[in-house]
């Protein structure tokens, strides 16, 4: 570490400062801020001198200080660039949601000589966020108990016609229900996702036999398939310790989408494997596969891929999300191999993740 202050070259910053449309800031080797450009002082309303003396980080909203300041120094320490949301206080008083992406500088040598920054204030935008996650909360807990009084009535109408002997009733009675289904499963992941996103996952864990689980649920999901065959190869040999409704949920929401982005190909193939620490199951498609830049945000929330043959598959973007964080809970992931055609699904867990 080098401790004395060291500064990017002179030249640099006043570049910068002059010409950068944005919110600028640099601080030295010593983790100190130095010099702030214009956009920044107008937006705090400050003069340089004041911003270096008085640290700004004391305007900085008390509940992202902690964060920021733990970024910040961890990022130092690392050398590794960052980026961070937090509120910081304008001119005028009020906090506002900005987001900062930060740099670090190094000498001819490779020493470090500080960090560049610049910042950009998402405040309207980030309200127009926290406005649609409250509406998507709020419309999901609405529709959830008239669709949940939908189905109980459409199951004992179900019941009645069947007692009755009235096939035709019955019929359409089971279409019904059998769209209520999905709605309700759709709403639910609604509900969970938007319970993820404000306070993560609570798992409910113990030891069970994961290949009693794959099976089952490779079952129910082969029992509604209407063309694929699902082959299963390999074996677990030891109970695994976690959740094991969560976990079904997760290689579930794999299972539907390799038949559902498959309609060409008639084979699923799942296997599983282990080593000492852990245990993966795979589920490969034959399907339309997903292009190597698409990989890492398909695991957003509400992502989908946009092009003209994945805009023809039904979907919101949640399955993934959901099971991505159901698998990091359990201090596993979930990785994406595209083959020579469709794709590679890979849960790995810890069989116990207690130790
Ligand atoms: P949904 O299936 O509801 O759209 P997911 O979160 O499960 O949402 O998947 C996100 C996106 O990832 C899908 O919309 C699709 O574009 C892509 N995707 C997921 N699984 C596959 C797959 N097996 N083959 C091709 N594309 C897939």
């Amino acid at each position: 570490m080098n401790d004395k202050p060291v500064l990017p070259k002179n030249e640099q910053i006043q570049f910068m400062k002059d010409t950068f449309p944005g919110m600028i800031w640099f601080s030295g080797a010593d983790k100190k801020y130095y010099t702030f450009n214009k956009n920044w002082l107008d937006f705090r309303g400050r003069a340089e001198q004041q911003e270096v003396e008085g640290l700004f980080t004391n305007d900085i909203h008390p509940d992202d200080l902690e964060e920021y300041k733990r970024v910040y120094n961890a990022s130092f320490d690392n050398r590794q660039p960052f980026q961070i949301k937090y509120r910081l206080k304008r001119h005028d008083g009020e906090y506002r949601w900005v987001l900062t992406n930060a740099t670090p500088q190094f000498d001819d040598q490779g020493l470090l000589t500080g960090y560049v920054a610049s910042t950009l204030d998402i405040h309207d935008l980030a309200q127009e966020m926290i406005l649609r996650d409250e509406f998507i909360s709020s419309a999901s807990h609405e529709l959830k108990i008239p669709v949940t009084t939908i189905k109980v009535y459409a199951q004992l109408l179900e019941d009645f016609f069947d007692r009755g002997g009235d096939e035709k009733h019955l019929d359409f009675l089971k279409k019904v229900n059998k769209q209520v289904v999905k709605l309700t499963r759709l709403i639910n992941n609604l509900v969970e996702s938007n319970k993820i996103y404000d306070s993560g996952i609570e798992l409910n864990q113990s030891d069970f036999d994961f290949n009693k689980l794959i099976i089952e649920e490779i079952s129910r999901v082969q029992s509604e398939a209407q063309k694929h065959n699902i082959v299963v190869t390999g074996y677990i040999p030891q109970n695994v310790y976690g959740d094991r409704e969560k976990l079904a949920q997760a290689f579930n929401n794999l299972l539907d989408n390799a038949i559902k982005f498959s309609p060409d190909a008639d084979t699923v193939e799942v296997s599983l494997e282990n080593n000492n620490e852990t245990v993966s199951v795979t589920v490969r498609d034959y399907g339309i596969g997903i292009k190597a830049d698409e990989k890492e945000k398909i695991f957003k929330r509400f992502y989908r891929v946009h092009d003209n043959t994945a805009n023809t598959f039904p979907g919101v973007g949640l399955g993934l999300y959901i099971s991505s964080q159901i698998i990091k809970q359990h201090g596993g992931e979930i990785t994406l191999e595209n083959g020579s055609s469709g794709c590679n699904f890979k849960i790995t867990i810890p069989y116990d993740n207690r130790t």
